[in-house]
């Protein structure tokens, strides 16, 4: 399959929240409701878009908030995810996609983790000739957003 189609980010989510367990986690999802096409593996675009929600919970609040918004451009779609959660420094804005990489501040040493999850999500969607930025505020959330050329 080299296509998402319009219920692609709906089964993402629903498998997602089936993973959280007990946290509370609130998602609003704003899907293009189209057929996208674009040169994936779909099972490795997945794992890619599951290590971001995943530390949306792992760094996020009590209540963690995520929307997911994707968005189809001229050339690119975009995909964006953004949370609730503790925020990432401008500084370790590409150091969080190193491998074995994480951030010294917040709550990194209450909550497990190899450093691994973006270095994966980056060489995947660099795999599909793709990018991730993030936006991000301390104490307020982080926005990934993925972008990846149309066929
Ligand atoms: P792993 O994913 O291998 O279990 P990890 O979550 O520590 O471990 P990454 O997913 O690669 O590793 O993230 C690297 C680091 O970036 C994290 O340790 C954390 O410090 C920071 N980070 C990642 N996502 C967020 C986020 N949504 N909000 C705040 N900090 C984040
Ligand atoms: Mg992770």
């Amino acid at each position: 399959e080299n296509f998402l189609d319009n219920k692609y980010f709906n089964e993402i989510l629903e498998d997602f929240k089936l993973s959280v367990g007990n946290k509370e986690v609130e998602i609003n999802a704003k899907i293009e409701y189209r057929d996208v096409f674009l040169n994936i593996d779909r099972f490795l675009f997945t794992t890619a878009v599951f290590n971001i929600l995943e530390n949306a919970v792992k760094y996020g609040k009590e209540k963690v908030k995520i929307t997911m918004r994707t968005e189809l451009k001229n050339n690119s779609y975009e995909i964006s995810i953004q949370d609730n959660g503790i925020g990432i420094p401008e500084k370790e804005y590409t150091k969080v996609f190193e491998k074995f990489y994480r951030v010294a501040t917040g709550n990194v040493h209450d909550v497990k983790g190899l450093g691994l999850g973006l270095f994966y999500t980056n060489q995947i969607i660099k795999a599909h000739q793709g990018k991730i930025d993030i936006e991000s505020k301390t104490d307020e959330g982080t926005k990934f957003i993925i972008t990846i050329p149309t066929i």
